[in-house]
């Protein structure tokens, strides 16, 4: 399947469409996912037309780890979450519904169980409140 410039993500990376922001540089961007599947459910993609992983140019593989890591500790702090779960899904047969490569960042904590993949929108207000937790946490490690 080739790359469709025009899924959801490459359309936020062109500003054509919104989203709530936590992190940007040249290499990669990170903002709330709008469908969370816990409070705090973070996205982490790269600047670069690639639908998985195996498409991903290796140039943006460290970049891509190394957002991933700096965010997944402001969210750990932000929702004061136990645990963390960092996942990443290959193929709609792996259930990957967005076919722009990316990094799910979701805190956890026991017995709270995860809301159902990509289903419910979350309220764009406490979305907001949510990225701004994640970015004061960010700068705390600027
Ligand atoms: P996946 O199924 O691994 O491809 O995950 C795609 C994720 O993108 C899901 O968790 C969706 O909730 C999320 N998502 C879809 N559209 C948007 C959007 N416009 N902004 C933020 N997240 C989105």
């Amino acid at each position: 399947m080739a790359y469709d410039q025009n899924n959801i993500f490459a359309k936020i990376l062109r500003g054509e469409a919104p989203c709530f922001k936590v992190y940007e540089d040249d290499m990669t961007l990170a903002f709330m996912d709008v469908m969370p599947q816990a409070e705090g459910h973070t996205l982490v993609i790269p600047k670069f037309p690639a639908e998985d992983l195996l498409d991903l140019d290796p140039a943006f593989v460290a970049a891509q780890a190394l957002t991933t890591k700096k965010v997944v500790a402001a969210v750990k702090r932000a929702f004061k979450a136990p645990g963390v779960m960092v996942a990443q899904l290959n193929g709609s047969a792996a259930g990957q519904t967005v076919f722009h490569f990316h990094t799910h960042i979701i805190p956890r904590s026991q017995g709270i169980d995860l809301k159902l993949h990509a289903r419910q929108m979350a309220d764009f207000g406490e979305l907001k409140k949510h990225a701004e937790l994640i970015i004061a946490e960010l700068a705390k490690d600027a």
